[in-house]
């Protein structure tokens, strides 16, 4: 385990100056390495072999680290060349998707910008219950087995990659139907049906929101909100009904993209209130707590309640929707703001307050 102390002691001793903010090239990288230029940060793409062409299209990496396969990033000879670079990683969705939250936790030496125990709170769906429960915030309905399904739910996979093979129920005869299904078409294995997450079905609107928890101003900021694109249900409309019950199509939710939503005024206070409970609560979970980006998965439903369904302790890919600047963040800032470029000004006031130790584990 990678203790909290050496890490902070390894980032005070860094040069300022010769710093570099560090990512894996994919997910939000973009917005990390904008967000760091526009600060004036130096700037490392950690990068799987071959991807590096898309960053170099735009001016926005000063280095590379090239892997043939991104779990290199736990190797020595790598973690002292980004150690050496006097590298701050900023984590996003690939961190957990690709490595791994408990190896990251056990043998990654590099100051990570965030919570590093809470990304393992996020990689698991009864942690996740846990701390949402604890939060106190409205949930979905969650069932330990297929038996149990008495209503619309929703089924998940852990490490699902951008929402694959999810699958709607609404008992028992549906779900295995589905999984079968699922599985025949590749889009599930046989280990994911060991770990499915039944969820309650919430009827309404889906709405993702981007907070910021800054320790050095001890703020809560709402930076903004996207929904996703998926498919194939974000196309299912586009079929009429007597043809899709025809052709028997199943609704999946591999996420393709996002779309920026401005919400309705009055559904600000309870975004805030949600956002406060579940930065309370991941103090008392994993000391200090979340620090940085985080983001509530939420669906708003027609009596304007937004519950809560899943949460992410880093930067979110929805994110990418506000490059440049959002509602909130001009409401905020009145110049170009977005998580990236957020992430970057924290670093910044960090080294210079000599207050950079808190905002890394
Ligand atoms: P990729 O860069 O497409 O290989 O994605 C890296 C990881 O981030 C995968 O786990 C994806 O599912 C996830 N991801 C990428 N883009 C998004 C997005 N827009 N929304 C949600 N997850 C995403
Ligand atoms: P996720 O990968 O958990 O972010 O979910 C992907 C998609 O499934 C999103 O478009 C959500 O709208 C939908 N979804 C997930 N959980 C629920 C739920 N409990 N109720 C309704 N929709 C959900």
């Amino acid at each position: 385990m990678i203790l909290r102390e050496i890490v902070q002691r390894t980032v005070e001793e860094y040069d300022f100056k010769r710093l570099h903010i560090a990512t894996i090239g994919s997910h939000s990288a973009l917005n990390i390495f904008k967000g760091a230029k526009d600060e004036g940060f130096s700037t490392l793409c950690i990068c799987e072999r071959g991807r590096e062409r898309v960053y170099q299209r735009f001016p926005l990496v000063d280095r590379y680290i090239l892997l043939d396969d991104l779990t290199q990033l736990l190797d020595e000879d790598i973690q002292q060349r980004l150690l050496s670079l006097n590298s701050v990683i900023i984590p996003h969705g690939s961190f957990n998707a690709y490595i791994g939250s408990e190896r990251i936790e056990e043998s990654f030496k590099l100051p990570i910008f965030g919570n590093r125990a809470l990304l393992t709170w996020e990689s698991h769906r009864e942690m996740q219950d846990k701390w949402l429960k604890l939060a106190g915030v409205p949930v979905p309905k969650t069932y330990s087995s297929p038996d149990e399904i008495d209503t619309l739910t929703i089924t998940k996979f852990p490490r699902a990659k951008g929402g694959r093979g999810y699958f709607l129920a609404n008992n028992r005869r549906v779900y295995e139907r589905k999984a079968a299904e699922m599985l025949k078409k590749g889009l599930i294995s046989e280990e994911d049906l060991k770990e499915p997450q039944i969820q309650e079905y919430i009827t309404g609107a889906p709405v993702y929101l981007h907070y910021f928890y800054s320790p050095l101003n001890n703020r809560l900021e709402f930076l903004g909100a996207d929904r996703r694109y998926e498919s194939n249900v974000d196309g299912l409309s586009r079929i009429p009904a007597a043809d899709q019950l025809e052709s028997g199509v199943d609704a999946t939710y591999t996420v393709i993209g996002n779309f920026m939503v401005v919400l309705r005024e009055s559904l600000l206070s309870q975004v805030y209130d949600l956002g406060e409970k579940v930065l309370e609560a991941s103090r008392r979970i994993a000391p200090p707590g979340l620090i940085g980006p985080f983001c509530l998965e939420t669906v708003c439903t027609e009596n304007l309640k937004l519950i809560v369904f899943e949460i992410s302790c880093r930067i979110v890919a929805g994110c990418n929707v506000a490059i440049g600047y959002s509602p909130y963040t001009y409401l905020l800032y009145g110049e170009p703001m977005y998580m990236g470029r957020r992430i970057a000004r924290e670093i910044k006031n960090g080294f210079q307050q000599d207050k950079i130790g808190m905002l890394v584990t």
